[in-house]
């Protein structure tokens, strides 16, 4: 599993798609050529504007021929990934799990509703089941990823090629006033709230985030920090949009964020006491938090090479009587500023220090931008929803537009939040 890769990214959007009109680059898009619902046609990695010279008869039986092969190339995929030849049953019982083989979709198993097939899954409801999948998993020598709510996740039309092991460890221990140990599969929305509601502060800002707990950890799920930067970022954009050609970066001065006292209380990391895991040798371990070190949507186990998923999390949170108020405050801002009736996987992109990433793809006059099925939600220009039967072309296209677009506008490089899955890497 890993981000979204840039050179796949590149070798699906960087051909010449439609008939030609509208071709161009999006270097141009700073003058504003580019209109809403018209993502495709445009030809992305190119400096200038493609002229119509060059597009004779033989690179127009180029492009053919290079679209055939990618066609040929994902339909034997998908055939290898649907009818693998080693597995005889549609699904199969090792150490009690039910595997389900090459049945599921993994539209089924994220928010944004895309993806293909996955060879394998299984549900697993206990930390010992899940440590039993993992090793199963090795044994045979498969691929694994373990997704909560896949609320954070891009998968792939063509599906993947491995097992997917979708973590329901849901319970929820209390011990002394605030502190809880949450099972890794448990909602983290759900325990934001009912938290708040027993009189603790650290984990409000979780309101609204339709992810599990596990999930949050990985990610260092957060969320009102941003609240306080933006009205600071914002000011620095309008600065921006005073300028005579729009296209300057913005300086250091503008730049800067104010540090907000309630901006370390405004992540999971920062409620998090403890981290139990699984180790892909099936070991168990507890780890303190003291003993890692988190960013911005960024934890340790991003890359730690002997994690094999999170299964609970123990959380120290404070007494508090304004926690509630702050979290209405919060779900009532989500309610108008997020398309939340929609389905999205939350911010697409990470703010850039100092900048906000939905106010970027918003100057860049990309709100209401289509690509196929997939669209940039008029409600917030970081949240890109699937309109209707949007596939993971037409997001990874829509993702690279908004980069370049951004890119060309402001000379900010834009980093994606969600994670892509690979289907075979
Ligand atoms: C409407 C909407 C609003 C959102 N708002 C916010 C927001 O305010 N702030 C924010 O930070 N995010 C937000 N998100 C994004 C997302 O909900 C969070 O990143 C969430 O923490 C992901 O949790 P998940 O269980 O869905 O993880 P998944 O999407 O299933 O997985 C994400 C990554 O975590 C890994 N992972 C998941 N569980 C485990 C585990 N148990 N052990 C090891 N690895 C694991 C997966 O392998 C994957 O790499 C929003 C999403 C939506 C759809």
């Amino acid at each position: 599993m890993g981000r979204i890769n840039s050179d796949l990214r590149g070798g699906l959007i960087n051909e010449i798609k439609g008939d030609g009109e509208g071709m161009g680059v999006l270097g141009d898009m700073a003058h504003s050529e580019l209109k809403k619902g018209e993502g495709r046609g445009w030809l992305l990695g190119c400096s200038k504007k493609c002229d119509a010279t060059n597009t004779g008869m033989s690179s127009i039986v180029f492009s053919l021929f290079s679209v055939a092969l990618k066609f040929i190339s994902y339909s034997l995929n998908f055939f290898r990934i649907i009818f693998n030849n080693n597995t005889p049953a549609p699904s199969y019982s090792p150490n009690k799990l039910r595997f389900i083989r090459g049945e599921k979709l993994l539209s089924d198993l994220s928010t944004w509703g895309i993806g293909g097939p996955c060879n394998h899954f299984v549900q697993i409801f206990d930390h010992h089941q899940l440590a039993a999948a993992i090793r199963y998993c090795h044994e045979q020598r498969m691929r694994y990823i373990v997704v909560g709510k896949g609320s954070n996740c891009l998968f792939d039309d063509l599906g993947f090629d491995g097992c997917v092991i979708q973590n329901s460890i849901v319970f929820l221990e209390k011990f002394e006033p605030g502190h809880y140990r949450a099972g890794s599969g448990y909602p983290v929305n759900r325990l934001g709230v009912q938290s708040v509601n027993e009189g603790f502060t650290g984990l409000e800002f979780a309101a609204g985030i339709p992810g599990t707990v596990g999930g949050a950890v990985y990610m260092n799920a957060g969320a009102n920090d941003q609240i306080v930067k933006l009205i600071d970022v914002h000011l620095s954009i309008e600065k921006l949009s005073s300028n005579t050609n729009g296209l300057e970066i913005l300086n250091t001065e503008s730049r800067g964020c104010i540090a907000h006292p309630t901006a370390l209380l405004s992540e999971t990391a920062a409620a998090v006491e403890s981290i139990e895991i699984v180790t892909t040798k099936g070991e168990y371990k507890t780890i303190k938090r003291s003993d890692l070190s988190f960013g911005y949507r960024s934890s340790p186990f991003q890359d730690m090479n002997d994690l094999a998923a999170i299964t609970a999390v123990t959380f120290q949170l404070k007494a508090s009587q304004s926690a509630k108020k702050r979290q209405q405050e919060y779900l009532k801002r989500r309610k108008i500023t997020q398309p939340v009736a929609e389905r999205s996987a939350g911010s697409v992109f990470r703010n850039p220090p100092g900048f906000s990433a939905a106010q970027l793809v918003e100057r860049a006059g990309l709100k209401g931008f289509k690509v196929g099925g997939t669209m940039i939600s008029e409600k917030h220009a970081n949240f890109f929803v699937n309109s209707g039967g949007a596939t993971s072309r037409d997001m990874l296209e829509l993702i690279g537009l908004a980069k370049e677009a951004v890119y060309q506008r402001f000379g900010v490089r834009l980093k994606e939040e969600i994670l892509y899955v690979h289907p075979y890497l």
